[in-house]
């Protein structure tokens, strides 16, 4: 294998105590992004280098793992200025005016100083070459890192996803519906290093079988940035059809979001996650002013976090767009809360008259057996969605 990525690690360099942790759990994730693909992957504590036969194509794949600050494709030669400057020559684009060089010294037994290294070897390539030197503002930057076990050159430096490694932070249960909100806030709890895992709440015949299928695609998509999310698809009709018939239209949705939450930190206990993620923002929907949310989380005590909580609609349209999600999401396909919606709900709930309505009907077993009926997707494929829409 002739070409070598290499790999800068992000965040993760600054917690010293669990570096190595942080690393292993970095190369599964790079592993499985890369399953398939042929090549060697090697390590240590600053950085991760990927033998193979397309770095291009393997880099980009590689931009969507977490825990990654940089991207470069590499060239390694032997610790001799002569062989630095006969490759940098080479992979220096001769259609381009003007460069600078950055030496970087991890060996820092090596002689010379890096200031020094690149003054000498910008030299070389003044006298070999027609290249003129910019240190402000050059076309090229010419990166040489000298290491114990050999030197390397490289250009372009592609920008990582950032973030932690996934599965460094644990289990968090997304509410993930099949709208904007909910997909990006999966996103972001992944770039924070949590495995996610999805609750989806169905109500057939209220909802389609597209609904389902649209929410499995988002789960598919935001999947590619972990290759471990899973999807739990809650049988939420009886529910819904119980608080339409026992409680007034205004508290409805303040309700059902109280039984979701419910059905939600029970099964977050069942498989082990630690927190709840969802996609509310606040003030978007009367579901979501502070005093809805004061009732809503009411009746759990385990961490609710709201990624996208303080985020402009415009704001996370533009992270679905960048993730890929947007054009999914904006499928016209009704979701558990569109169909049983209020005219008017309240805005202001009080949390007595919650507790009271939902005494009129007996929804603790409803949620009992909603737990019970629940269906877990995983192992699923994007492309094996697409023509489900
Ligand atoms: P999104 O917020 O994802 O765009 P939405 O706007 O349809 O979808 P809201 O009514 O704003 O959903 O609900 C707020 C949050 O509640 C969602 O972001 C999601 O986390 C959760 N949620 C809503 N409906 C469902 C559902 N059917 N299954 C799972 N979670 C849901
Ligand atoms: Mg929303």
């Amino acid at each position: 294998m002739k070409e070598l990525i290499m790999i800068k690690y992000g965040e993760l360099t600054t917690k010293k105590a669990n570096r190595k942790i942080f690393i292993n759990i970095l190369t599964q994730n790079v592993e499985k992004v890369l399953e398939g693909e042929k090549v060697e992957i090697t390590k240590d504590n600053v950085r991760m280098f990927i033998k193979c036969e397309n770095a291009k194509s393997i880099a980009i794949k590689l931009q969507k793992v977490f825990g990654i600050l940089s991207i470069v494709i590499a060239y390694k030669v032997n610790n001799t200025i002569e062989d630095v400057l006969n490759k940098s020559l080479e992979i220096m684009d001769k259609t381009k005016k003007t460069f600078k060089v950055v030496t970087k010294r991890a060996d820092k037994s090596y002689p010379i100083h890096s200031m020094d290294y690149s003054r000498k070897l910008g030299g070389l390539i003044l006298k070999n070459s027609n290249f003129k030197v910019d240190v402000h503002n050059p076309d090229i930057t010419l990166t040489i890192e000298i290491r114990t076990e050999g030197t390397f050159v490289y250009i372009d430096e592609l920008k990582g996803a950032g973030g932690y490694p996934v599965g460094v932070a644990g289990k968090g249960l997304l509410m993930l519906s099949g709208g904007i909100d909910s997909p990006v806030a999966g996103y972001l709890s992944q770039k924070r290093g949590v495995t996610v895992e999805c609750l989806y709440f169905e109500s057939p015949p209220h909802t389609s079988l597209e609904a389902k299928n649209k929410v499995i695609k988002l789960a598919s998509i935001i999947n590619e940035y972990s290759g471990r999310v899973k999807v739990h698809v809650v049988p939420f009709t009886l529910i819904q059809e119980a608080i339409f018939k026992n409680c007034p239209d205004t508290y409805m949705i303040t309700i059902m979001r109280r039984m979701m939450y419910r059905i939600a930190e029970l099964y977050a206990g069942k498989i082990g996650t630690k927190i709840l993620i969802n996609g509310e923002s606040i003030g978007q929907v009367a579901s979501q002013t502070l005093d809805s949310m004061y009732c809503i989380n009411n009746v759990t005590n385990m961490p609710v976090i709201r990624p996208v909580a303080c985020l402009d609609k415009l704001e996370i349209i533009d992270i679905a767009k960048k993730i890929n999600t947007y054009e999914t999401s904006i499928l016209p396909y009704e979701d558990c809360c569109t169909i049983f919606v209020p005219k008017h709900p309240v805005i202001k709930p009080e949390l007595e008259k919650c507790i009271a309505y939902e005494n009129n009907f007996d929804y603790k077993t409803l949620i009992e057996k909603a737990i019970n009926n629940i269906e877990t997707i995983t192992n699923f494929k994007e492309d094996e969605f697409e023509n489900l829409l």
